[in-house]
């Protein structure tokens, strides 16, 4: 068996924002692992690319390291079928016990 890499450095997920009136981009860590604080990360300004200055990165309070990344976004489309299904279900319900209804893509 390979051995974990880097055990203990946590995935934290990270929010784009950029500073207003400029192209100063930050990553911005919600709620730090080992602080719990609101960290900024610069993500690069004009014509670099943000998403490479994602992955392992010193947290900004110098408690440790965390790996920063975008979060798993299934959440958005869970929302959106369910609103679909709601929906339909307002408008007499008998299509929802066609089965085919959740094999969406
Ligand atoms: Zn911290």
């Amino acid at each position: 068996m390979a051995k974990p890499k880097a055990p203990r450095v946590p995935d934290v997920a990270v929010a784009f924002r950029e500073l207003p009136g400029t192209s100063v981009g930050f990553w911005v860590v919600s709620a730090c692992p080992f602080c719990g604080a609101q960290h900024f990360h610069a993500a690069g300004a004009g014509k670099s690319d943000p998403f490479e200055k994602l992955g392992e990165v010193e947290a900004r309070c110098g408690q440790g390291r965390y790996v920063i990344g975008l979060p798993p976004k299934p959440k958005r489309k869970k929302e959106r079928r369910a609103e679909n299904k709601r929906a339909r279900k307002a408008q007499g319900g008998a299509l929802d016990d066609i089965i085919l209804d959740d094999w969406d893509e």
